[in-house]
């Protein structure tokens, strides 16, 4: 019988494309200081809106902006300074298309689209 090649988990995929992403977001910004607070501590970690448990953003562009420790870790992403910041760069209508997402399961065929549009980043 043959062996049918086995299929990652989902887990692993999903830990796959935050490296293909994250490779993607701290070549194309030129980031120096924390997006919440200003800090220019380093490191600076991956930081985001809605938090990354919603895949449906877990890799939007204008969901993710680097923070420091604190803001990332201890303030639990200093969320409502995020919004207001996001509010002023991207626009409160974008920061409600991303609001929305929150919590909203993802469909099939997501990851393999994620995948594709990942790789296409520049
Ligand atoms: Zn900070």
């Amino acid at each position: 019988m043959l062996n049918k090649p086995k299929r990652k988990s989902q887990s692993v995929r999903v830990r796959e494309l935050d490296n293909l992403y994250k490779k993607f977001f701290w070549n194309k910004f030129d980031f120096d200081s924390c997006y919440t607070c200003d800090d220019k501590t380093v490191p600076l970690f991956w930081g985001h809106f809605v938090p990354r448990g919603s895949k449906l953003v877990r890799w939007d562009i204008n969901n993710s902006r680097p923070q420091c420790f604190e803001c990332n870790n201890e303030l639990r992403g200093n969320i409502e300074e995020f919004r207001i910041r996001l509010n002023k760069e991207v626009g409160p209508e974008e920061v409600e298309r991303i609001e929305n997402l929150k919590g909203k399961p993802i469909y099939k065929g997501f990851i393999n689209n994620e995948e594709e549009r990942i790789k296409g980043l520049k």
